[in-house]
């Protein structure tokens, strides 16, 4: 397959943009480098490049587009919202619309607060627990990402009860110093944490299903046992469900799951592929929130006619009959298929899988927590990604991402991204 105008307009991309992209997920660093292609037109399940070659696409934007690209519904929800006029500056109709359908799918959320990003979301969280709580520290979990705030940019400690160090330049030591990192499912290191910061600590920040080191479940039990404890010191539960809202069920994963947290972070989805966060919870947590509370936050482009209309025409497409059940069978057979095949070639692999949404991890059984995802072969990974990026599947460029069906997938897509992969696993065993 050639991509020549992607290889120029790479070369271009990187006089003027920051290492060419505009996130550092895009860049194919994580698949032993290359030129990430460019992507001219989406619609439904495919993208074309600038080379006008044809892709099924599986990265689905990292998550928001599980309506697929440019949904009739959703673009025509755009386009009315562009022509009124995309921002105003003062409240509008919208916006108390999309609030209630988000609090009818997700009753946690008491009250909401519309931003722009999954990172405002959650960093916005983080201060609105402190602000009720008194206390500075929050705990989250060994490679679960949250956003780029500093506070989540913050990395393991050497055992489960150390304090954390930066993750990123720029990060400041005494920042670290407040976020404690303890391994996902496992719940004696997250009791021991508790033991000794317990009365320090704000929250814990979790992703209910992890979408982060790919699609990893809790254990039975363990989000159950994450809330008691919290409880138990006085600290409060935060959900980030920026990728897991609506994923899995019109809903979010805490109903999907039935273990509710005191707040949750929103995005991805909710935006129709807009940007939009959101943030919801316990009213009496919320109202430290100004103009009630003491605690700040605010936005120019927050809860934007363009962004909720995309939103609300998203959420009408999500509830529509069949939806979950037709990600969920493609996922199904997209998972039956990748195993067969492994099985076939002989590449030891495993996937994980939650309704239409899997990943697909090489030279291993069982994935867990991060470590283990972080120990699989990412040679392997590159090899299948590029063999199935040369024959028009799109997926995410790295071994931690997760595979997004969208409603526009077909069986028939399923089958000819099967050939591809029977190809590129034949790549991986050689
Ligand atoms: N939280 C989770 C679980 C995410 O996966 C992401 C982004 O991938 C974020 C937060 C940050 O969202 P955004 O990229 O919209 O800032």
């Amino acid at each position: 397959m050639e991509r020549v105008r992607s290889e120029q307009l790479y070369t271009e991309a990187k006089e003027h943009i920051l290492g060419g992209v505009n996130s550092p997920s895009r860049a194919f660093k994580g698949v032993g480098g290359g030129t990430p292609v460019f992507m001219k037109r989406g619609s439904g399940a495919y993208f074309w490049d600038e080379d006008d070659n044809k892709y099924i696409d599986y990265l689905g934007a990292y998550g928001p587009i599980i309506a697929g690209h440019a949904h009739p519904a959703i673009t025509k929800a755009i386009q009315t919202a562009a022509e009124n006029g995309v921002l105003y500056g003062t409240p509008t109709k919208l916006e108390n619309e999309f609030a209630t359908k988000l609090k009818d799918a997700i009753p946690s959320l008491e009250k909401v607060r519309f931003v722009n990003s999954g990172t405002e979301a959650v960093m916005t969280t983080i201060r609105v627990a402190r602000a009720y709580t008194g206390r500075d520290k929050i705990v989250k979990f060994a490679g679960c990402y949250h956003g780029h705030s500093d506070l989540v940019l913050v990395a393991a400690g050497s055992g489960p009860a150390t304090l954390g160090t930066p993750d990123s330049a720029g990060v400041t030591k005494n920042i670290a110093k407040e976020v404690i990192t303890v391994p996902f499912n496992d719940i004696d290191a997250y009791r021991e944490t508790l033991e000794k910061w317990g009365t320090e600590i704000a929250a814990v920040l979790v992703e209910p299903i992890v979408g982060n080191f790919g699609m990893v479940e809790p254990a039975p039990g363990f989000l159950q046992q994450v809330n008691e404890l919290t409880h138990e010191h006085g600290g409060l539960v935060i959900y980030d469900e920026v990728i897991t809202a609506f994923r899995f069920m019109y809903g979010g994963a805490q109903d999907y799951l039935d273990v509710y947290p005191d707040m949750t972070a929103l995005g991805k989805i909710i935006g129709g592929g807009l940007p939009i966060g959101a943030y919801g919870g316990r009213a009496d947590i919320m109202e430290k929130v100004a103009p009630l509370g003491p605690a700040y936050q605010a936005g120019t482009m927050a809860g934007n006619p363009a962004s909720m209309s995309a939103g609300i025409a998203c959420l009408d497409v999500l509830a529509q009959e069949g939806v979950y059940e037709h990600l969920n069978n493609l996922g199904e057979r997209l998972e039956t298929g990748l195993l067969r095949l492994a099985r076939k070639h002989h590449v030891k692999c495993t996937v994980n899988r939650v309704k239409g949404a899997l990943t697909l991890y090489f030279g291993t059984e069982t994935i867990t927590n991060y470590d283990q995802a972080d120990a699989t072969n990412s040679e392997q990974f590159a090899t299948f990604f590029k063999a199935m990026l040369d024959q028009g599947i799109n997926l995410a460029p790295s071994k931690f991402e997760a595979w997004f069906l969208t409603i526009a997938h077909t069986e028939a897509d399923i089958d000819q991204t099967l050939e591809a992969a029977d190809l590129a696993f034949a790549e991986v065993a050689t």
